[in-house]
């Protein structure tokens, strides 16, 4: 059997020559275990000698606190050893800038819509929506617009299977409307169009808003005092001058162009303004009968006023962008100016 020193040194060694807990608590097994050699020894006292037991037995259990007490402190200290690599593997460098994420906003587009939407709703319109592939006799025929008129060309519209088509203006949505509820009709119809176009001005796809008024008393003097109200609001103007031009279009009978005095030069002549002091900003006029006709509405007994405009063209004089483009390219440096 081996000495009880030497055991001890042999395991003192060890014990401190182990790094990894599991390891230590195998090799205690071999020391201090049921089969380990310090029980060994223990067990063997029963072939001493009464006199010598006593002594050897006092030695072997000072040996085995010995080992304990060392296994112990060389447990505590590899857990620390663990906690300390793991803290700097953890560690937060609270110095360094964060990750961050972007905040989002509205599209410019998407504002002036609401715009719009608001400043027509606190006037008592509702808003209407409809279905962006249409049928003919929406977009064209309830519409007044004749077989033979240039705007149903191929080359200005995008026609689909079975003569659908994607409409080329937001005017479908108050024949649908008038078709589905009794007059008087107050409503603005805010939605995508689309046009075989694509130059600097114009982009194949865009936005309007369709306004229309059904009633007894709609009049064309009405008709003025809500587009000028209309746009002071919008572009936050009390100084605004508006003038009307005749025009033509085949859905209201008389029809007018509406201006407003340039924004940018009040009137004085720019290059937005072409040097003339007036922005072009809405088509209108008194709705044309064979519209009612065709939504079985009385001409007789109601009269109306519908307005269309283009979003794209408001947002650009309100916020002075001078490329149409600009909206659609989804640069975010143009995009983040705006929220
Ligand atoms: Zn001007």
């Amino acid at each position: 059997m081996r000495n009880l020193d030497e055991i001890v040194d042999e395991a003192t060694a060890l014990f401190n020559s182990i790094d990894d807990t599991a390891e230590l608590e195998q090799v205690k097994a071999r020391y201090l275990g049921k089969n380990g050699e310090l029980t060994d020894l223990l067990k063997g006292l029963g072939k001493l000698s009464a006199d010598q037991r006593p002594a050897a037995g006092l030695q072997i259990n000072q040996a085995k606190d010995q080992l304990e007490n060392l296994l112990k402190n060389r447990r505590l200290l590899l857990q620390e050893k663990k906690l300390e690599e793991r803290l700097k593997e953890e560690a937060l460098d609270v110095t360094m800038p964060g990750r961050g994420y972007g905040k989002g906003g509205l599209h410019p587009v998407t504002q002036t819509l609401n715009r719009i939407e608001s400043i027509f709703h606190s006037i008592g319109y509702e808003v209407a929506s409809g279905p962006e592939i249409e049928k003919d006799f929406y977009n064209f025929t309830a519409l007044n617009i004749p077989e033979n008129h240039p705007a149903r060309a191929m080359h200005d519209t995008f026609y689909i299977e079975n003569g659908d088509l994607l409409r080329t203006h937001t005017s479908p949505v108050q024949i649908h409307f008038m078709l589905e509820n009794e007059p008087p009709v107050k409503l603005i119809a805010p939605g995508r169009v689309y046009r075989c176009d694509s130059d600097v001005t114009h982009t194949p796809m865009f936005h309007q808003v369709e306004g229309l008024w059904i009633d007894e008393q709609a009049s064309f003097a009405a008709l003025k005092g809500v587009l000028a109200n209309f746009m002071a609001c919008f572009f936050e103007r009390d100084d605004l001058s508006v003038r009307f031009r005749p025009s033509f279009f085949p859905f209201t009978e008389p029809s007018a162009e509406m201006d407003i005095s340039c924004v940018k030069c009040n009137g004085n002549g720019c290059r937005i303004c072409s040097y003339t002091g007036w922005l072009e900003v809405l088509g209108c006029g008194m709705v044309h009968p064979n519209v009612l006709k065709h939504v079985d509405i009385d001409h007789e007994q109601y009269v109306g006023f519908a307005f269309g405009m283009g979003v794209e063209r408001l947002a650009m004089l309100r916020y002075g962008v001078g490329d149409l483009r600009l909206f659609f390219e989804n640069d975010l440096r143009f995009l983040k100016q705006f929220n």
